[in-house]
């Protein structure tokens, strides 16, 4: 089987295409919220606004609740919970709400991540109260209406809230998983072939390794089992879905030095021992944490560049997204 170079394919939005990421309206400064306002985001209306270009919607919005509008809350069972204006519970609008965003959900179609506004009964991802017929809410949390049907209409999807974003480790890992959907529909669902997913797969390896050694080798088998006969479209959609669940935790320093290590050793016919062992200082600097992850990376890829073989210079590892985001300076 042949693989398939996803280096020399162009997935890469500095082309000139921006990514395409979903995020609720009133982040970008739409004034959508119940009282007219929003919630603009300097987050994402900086740095990340040159690499995305923002789909807003505002499903609350969609529904018809206009602006101004009294606020929305959840109530009853936390597992199905129903959506209530807060100044009248007996106004049930869930069918309403759920019923307006089936119809858009569609035209959702097609991002490569989404982000989305906290502590709303709409767009929450997590911790949205759930209120009791006695006005006191449950102690179990649950998401927003639109965040649960998106996520159901497109479980690969990377999502995360603006407000997570401000943690260096949640924001690289987002980006990080943005990029790599992005690449993955580019270069497998555009023209899906076995051999694409397995340059994927190869491209892929050490930022796979970083984040779930365990799971590299898993989908590695899945796709060395799969036959020419293999369905493409079911294997490419079973590989996807482990793929991303697979990046979904954060990759830790010690995951990150362990690779390191594995790409130095790529090296070690190419460089003198002092050399090597003056990385290997680098690397065990970063492992105490006293540099972050750029430095011993900086130095690595430099040697790459240099006197690395084509195998090691494709690894998405080395650059999964643009240096200018600055991210790997604050692991
Ligand atoms: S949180 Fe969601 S529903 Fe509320 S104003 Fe923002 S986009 Fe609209």
């Amino acid at each position: 089987m042949k693989t398939i170079a996803t280096r020399n394919l162009d997935a890469s939005p500095q082309g000139g295409d921006k990514i395409p990421v979903g995020i609720s309206a009133c982040l970008l400064g739409k004034p959508v919220r119940y009282n007219g306002g929003h919630s603009q985001s300097r987050l994402c209306l900086g740095e990340l606004s040159r690499h995305f270009d923002y789909r807003a919607f505002c499903p609350e919005l969609e529904a018809g609740f206009g602006v101004p509008r009294p606020t929305l809350r959840l109530t009853g069972d936390p597992s199905d919970p129903r959506m209530v204006f807060s100044n009248d519970a007996s106004k049930d609008v869930t069918d309403r709400f759920k019923t307006a965003v089936a119809d858009k959900i569609e035209g959702l179609a097609g991002l490569d991540g989404y982000i989305l506004m906290k502590n709303s009964p709409s767009c929450g991802l997590e911790r949205i109260k759930v209120y009791r017929d006695n006005g006191y809410p449950h102690t179990e949390r649950t998401q927003g209406l639109f965040t649960a049907a998106l996520r159901q209409r497109f479980p690969d999807l990377p999502v995360e809230e603006e407000g997570r974003l401000n943690d260096a480790r949640l924001r690289e890992n987002f980006i990080l998983r943005v990029f790599a959907h992005h690449h993955f529909r580019r270069v497998v669902e555009d023209a899906p072939s076995l051999g694409r997913l397995m340059g994927f797969h190869r491209d892929y390896k050490y930022i796979l390794m970083a984040h779930n050694q365990q799971e590299y080798r898993a989908l590695g088998r899945l796709l060395a089992q799969a036959g020419k006969e293999a369905d493409i479209g079911t294997l490419q959609a079973a590989y996807k879905k482990r793929f991303m669940a697979a990046l979904a935790k954060p990759a830790t320093r010690r995951s990150h030095c362990n690779v390191l290590l594995h790409i130095l050793g790529y090296l070690k016919r190419a460089l003198d021992g002092a050399t090597r062992r003056d990385i290997m200082g680098v690397i065990e600097q970063y492992r105490r944490g006293e540099v972050n992850l750029a430095t011993p990376l900086t130095l690595i890829s430099h040697y790459v560049r240099r006197c690395g073989s084509d195998y090691i210079q494709a690894q998405r590892y080395l650059e999964p997204y643009p240096a200018p985001l600055g991210l790997r300076n604050q692991l």
